[in-house]
């Protein structure tokens, strides 16, 4: 891939990165406020089913932060833009929509089949 665009694709992921840092934090903060203002038993209950949701929300941030950063790291070593499985290039416009891609479509698409009839 072209130099220019493995430099956009490396702004896109860490600026991508510092939004979720920065989103993660404010998840953080909101946890502990929120823990402070409600005496009330039901309160208490629908506070905990929000950290729930909260906590979740935190799971996907942070393993699409790894995915980030794993990215990142492949520009480093000068394998972005590669499917692990094939080794073909990527289409720029499927990087363009998802930068974290490893996978080119066509493996993609093979693996999703798969996973649909083996459920996993
Ligand atoms: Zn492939």
């Amino acid at each position: 891939m072209e130099e220019g665009k493995i430099r956009m694709f490396k702004k896109m992921l860490e600026d991508q990165l510092s939004e979720l840092a920065q989103s993660g934090e404010m998840t953080l903060n909101g946890l502990k406020s929120e823990e402070h203002n409600y005496a009330d038993p039901l309160d208490r209950a629908s506070v905990n089913e929000n950290q729930g949701f909260m906590l979740h929300i935190k799971n996907r941030e942070s393993r699409l932060i790894n995915k980030i950063r794993d990215a990142l790291e492949r520009i480093e070593d000068g394998d972005f833009g590669n499917c692990e499985v094939c080794g073909e290039e990527i289409s720029y416009k499927r990087l363009l929509a998802r930068p974290v891609a490893t996978q080119c479509i066509t493996c993609k698409t093979k693996l999703e089949k798969r996973e649909r009839i083996f459920g996993t």
